[in-house]
């Protein structure tokens, strides 16, 4: 059996250097990525291989990593993405593995594999509450789901020690409006999500919304806000990814996020824009993503170019760097600066800002700050040939 780091895929590297600047040289310097969904950066060959050691059959594949692809990744923009997206069998790969603490645990450890393998220093995974609390046909508590994970970072940290993993739970709207129950239930749901991120603060870091914000909006989940915030948890909420402005003025507004997940429907609002600039809200931009869920035309058309011009606190990030591109972080950064959109000056920048918008600790924060500090003050070679930093 092949080993997942034997068939690392080799994401860009046939380009040629840029102005100094080389895929591997960004594969060095320091990134933090805050908005990674696991499920999405597990490659197919991994799913396959830790089914294989565990014997999990995944659901209708008969474990071929290409029947996987074929059902789960979109590798080229496609007209209305998003609904595409939504439409694809991710799940069904992923049922088998999430219903095993080991392959919850094995799953994390290799996300966080290929994170460290790209040069991230941090990450927040999101992942979406898969135990029986929310998902009857799961046979894990949420306790037990939140233990496996962190098993997974445990081990992930003794073999890549330069790498933080951290987890948002991941909340979908249209699960809550069409599977959870009247109003009390939603309630008692939304309080065991906020109870487990208390008492397991020490993996658990935030909580998001994710999936149609077209069909459900952000002011149906006002309730959801009022328990999050009044328990003092972070809230990110993916809001503004298919061009829609007025989500991102309802997760401000209504929801009173502390990140904004994509945003990128904000561009056509100039009043938008300056709110967020002022408020200094950090908005996690996930290009690749986007130019694949055909929500933004180019690297060199994103709207991340004016919200940059805005002034507003850009972070950049993969989202789902296996199912849509693939991609890194690294890529992502190739790209913004093959665009002109960035220097690396500015991809330090930006990482100094994820940092800072991240959900770590205080301490944690500036533990990483250090880090990149001490990268780049240590390479002075390195930022000379770049020109910047
Ligand atoms: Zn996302």
């Amino acid at each position: 059996m092949s080993h997942p780091l034997d068939f690392y895929p080799s994401i860009g590297t046939h380009e040629l250097p840029f102005d100094g600047v080389s895929l591997s040289t960004l594969t060095e310097i320091p990134k933090v990525d805050l908005h990674r969904h696991l499920v999405g950066s597990i490659r197919p060959e991994v799913l396959v291989y830790i089914a294989n050691r565990l014997n999990i059959t995944l659901n209708g594949f008969g474990n071929d990593p290409k029947r996987i692809a074929r059902a789960s990744v979109l590798s080229k923009p496609v007209p209305n993405g998003y609904e595409h997206f939504l439409r694809k069998r991710i799940w069904a790969g992923f049922k088998g593995i999430f219903s095993d603490p080991r392959g919850i645990h094995n799953a994390v450890y290799w996300g966080i594999a290929d994170a460290a393998r790209d040069g991230v220093i941090y990450v927040e995974f999101r992942v979406a509450p898969n135990s029986r609390e929310f998902n009857p046909l799961l046979p894990l508590s949420l306790e037990e789901y939140i233990d496996a994970i962190r098993t997974g970072v445990k081990v992930a940290r003794r073999d890549f020690p330069k790498t933080v993993a951290k987890i948002i739970l991941s909340v979908g709207r249209s699960g809550v409006i069409e599977r959870w129950g009247d109003l009390a239930d939603r309630r008692r749901r939304f309080q065991k999500l906020a109870e487990s991120t208390l008492t397991n603060r020490d993996i658990v870091v935030g909580l998001d919304l994710t999936g149609n914000e077209d069909r459900y909006s952000n002011d149906l989940f006002q309730d959801f806000c009022e328990i999050v915030k009044s328990a003092g948890i972070p809230l990110t909420v993916h809001s503004g990814e298919t061009g829609n402005p007025k989500s991102v003025w309802e997760a401000l507004d209504k929801l009173k996020v502390d990140r904004i997940g994509h945003g990128i429907g904000a561009v056509n609002d100039p009043e938008l824009l300056a709110t967020l600039a002022e408020l200094r809200i950090p908005m996690e931009i996930c290009p690749t993503s986007n130019i694949i869920l055909s929500v933004a035309r180019s690297f060199v058309d994103h709207p991340v170019k004016e919200f940059l011009e805005k002034g507003l606190c850009v972070t950049i990030n993969t989202d789902d760097p296996v199912l849509l591109g693939p991609t890194t972080l690294s890529n992502e950064f190739l790209h913004l600066i093959k665009s002109g959109i960035i220097t690396v000056e500015g991809m330090g920048r930006i990482t100094s800002q994820s940092i800072s918008a991240s959900f770590a600790t205080e301490v944690e924060k500036s533990e990483l700050t250090a880090r990149v500090d001490d990268f780049f003050s240590g390479r002075p070679a390195l930022t000379a040939s770049l020109g910047h930093v």
